[in-house]
């Protein structure tokens, strides 16, 4: 192991001991997907997504060293009104169908719980989120040149890290440009693939019925957006539809109110400006969880709760280390 990964691993330990350590005892887990590799890499990035396996083993680490908690139960902790003891907060962003298929069998059978938070927009359209899309696309598009508007985006190159940095430029680009750009650039994408517009991605994200069935089963809902942009880089005139429309779209669904989001990050990196916190309050959610990984503290905003990613790989080993050792 070379000498940068020995110390991003140091860093990567000491934050998360901080966040084990945190004086509210609360560390909120962010997932996106539950699969073996070759089964969902047709609609996403195998590096956010971990395997049943260990992802069960995760389950009984935690099991050993925490009680399992919802959204719901964090005003509650900060307010000093329950027993303070540590408690893990398990959630998956996006809406892929695994979460249905492969995490929530192994929550129900570990006596586990976690929160779901679902973009709206692919449910009505059966092709899938346009990240899966844009993943689908950059694997098997012809490289070259590209007729995208970014001065980054106009060339591809055809090896494997080529397609990848592409796509993240890709991502990054999409997560900022309205809607209807964002439909055309993939329209014009899939055709310069060859194959129709979300091919093979109808069975990658959840149904209104897996999320009924999620909801029966003791699973927290929440909202994730409509279309999956950045809150930052969208004016905030839009943001009422985005937050009030998957809220809106998902309580339609279960006949319930639903009052938890996160803030979508496609990309990575971004921050949470205090428009985007201003309008998750207008629509009327009681939480939202960014994808920021810090300690929470006392003086928490339940509108803005830290979260840790959780990734195939050695991030996770070292991440789950830690949450092994009992409070610091
Ligand atoms: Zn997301």
């Amino acid at each position: 192991m070379g000498l940068r990964s020995l110390y991003a691993t140091y860093r990567r330990r000491r934050l998360y001991g901080r966040c084990r350590a945190s004086d509210l005892g609360v560390v909120i887990l962010r997932y996106h997907s539950v699969g073996q590799a070759r089964d969902v890499e047709g609609y996403l990035d195998p590096g956010l997504s971990v395997s049943p396996e260990r992802f069960r083993q995760q389950i009984r680490i935690l099991a050993a060293n925490f009680r399992f908690g919802k959204p719901d139960d964090l005003a509650a902790r900060l307010a000093g009104e329950d027993d303070g003891k540590p408690l893990a907060v398990l959630t998956f962003d996006d809406g892929y169908r695994d979460n249905h298929d492969v995490a929530m069998p192994i929550l129900l059978e570990e006596g586990a719980v976690a929160a779901f938070y679902i973009t709206t927009g692919p449910l009505a359209r059966g092709r899938g989120l346009w990240i899966s899309e844009i993943w689908r696309l950059t694997r098997t598009m012809p490289p070259g040149k590209i007729d995208l508007p970014p001065e980054d985006l106009r060339f591809m190159n055809g090896d494997s890290s080529g397609r990848y940095s592409y796509r993240r430029r890709l991502t990054r680009w999409m997560s900022r440009i309205t809607e209807e750009t964002r439909e055309h650039a993939l329209d014009y994408l899939a055709s310069r693939a060859g194959i129709p517009r979300g091919e093979g991605l109808g069975a990658s994200f959840v149904t209104p019925d897996q999320i009924r069935a999620m909801h029966s089963a003791g699973m927290t809902i929440g909202a994730h957006t409509v279309s999956h942009p950045h809150l930052d880089h969208l004016a905030p005139e839009h943001h009422g539809r985005e937050l009030a429309d998957s809220k809106q779209a998902l309580e339609d669904i279960l006949g319930n109110e639903v009052r938890h989001f996160a803030y979508p990050n496609p990309g990575g990196g971004g921050s949470i400006l205090p428009e985007a916190v201003a309008s998750v309050r207008a629509a009327g959610f009681q939480t939202a969880v960014t994808s920021t990984p810090s300690p929470m503290t006392p003086d928490a905003d339940l509108l803005r709760l830290p979260r840790v990613g959780v990734y195939r790989g050695p991030q996770e080993k070292t991440l789950f280390g830690v949450l092994a050792r009992g409070m610091a």
